[in-house]
């Protein structure tokens, strides 16, 4: 079966293969080339089944797409649906980093906790949709720490690790991942559309 995602970045479609891959052998997942729709949405899952719906009436195949942001307690869950562009329109995972680590530069460690979010949404030529929640719960560091990943990593330690999200490795991102944890669920959902 060819489920599309409806992303234009090829990165996200080489992470979430790799997601997939283990509960979805029959799976693939194949890249979309066609509109994306204004982020219209107020919600994660809003958002993420907007996408969805939109490459899955382009092309009539199956289609799933995310969306995701980091949620800090102590701004009442912002960036949330506006992570990737926090700092402005110019979308730079650097400046958006630079103005949350100013933001929060008087907050002590106990009120740094944030997660990151991610909804992973299915859409279906039949009308059928479903979407899934994942979090990933940690803190804000004082700085960054780490080279790898993208976004927010490099100032974000999860609980159920000793380093940033930056320091980790793609196989252990992908274990605890709030993008990991959203796949997984709906791939349950995806597997039983195979049977
Ligand atoms: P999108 O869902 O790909 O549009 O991601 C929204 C924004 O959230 C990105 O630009 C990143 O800044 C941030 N983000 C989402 N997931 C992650 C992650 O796993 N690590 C770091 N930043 C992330």
């Amino acid at each position: 079966m060819q489920i599309v995602l409806a992303s234009h970045n090829a990165h996200k479609l080489e992470e979430l293969s790799r997601i997939l891959k283990p509960h979805l052998p029959g799976v693939e997942l194949v890249s979309y080339i066609g509109p994306e729709p204004a982020e219209t949405g107020t919600t994660f899952a809003e958002n993420a089944l907007l996408k969805a719906r939109a490459a899955c009436e382009h092309t009539g195949l199956p289609a799933i797409a995310d969306d995701s942001g980091i949620c800090v307690d102590i701004l009442g869950g912002s960036p949330g649906i506006f992570s990737a562009r926090w700092s402005g329109p110019a979308r730079s995972d650097g400046e958006n980093v630079d103005l949350l680590l100013w933001q929060l530069s008087d907050i002590d460690a106990v009120h740094r906790g944030a997660e990151f979010v991610c909804a992973a949404a299915l859409a279906l030529p039949d009308g059928g949709e479903d979407v899934r929640i994942g979090t990933w719960r940690g803190q804000i560091l004082r700085e960054r720490a780490g080279s790898g990943g993208f976004g927010y990593d490099p100032i974000f330690k999860p609980d159920d690790t000793d380093v940033s999200a930056a320091e980790l490795t793609q196989a252990e991102k992908d274990k605890y991942s709030h993008r990991a944890r959203a796949f997984t669920n709906l791939a349950e959902v995806i597997a039983q559309l195979s049977d």
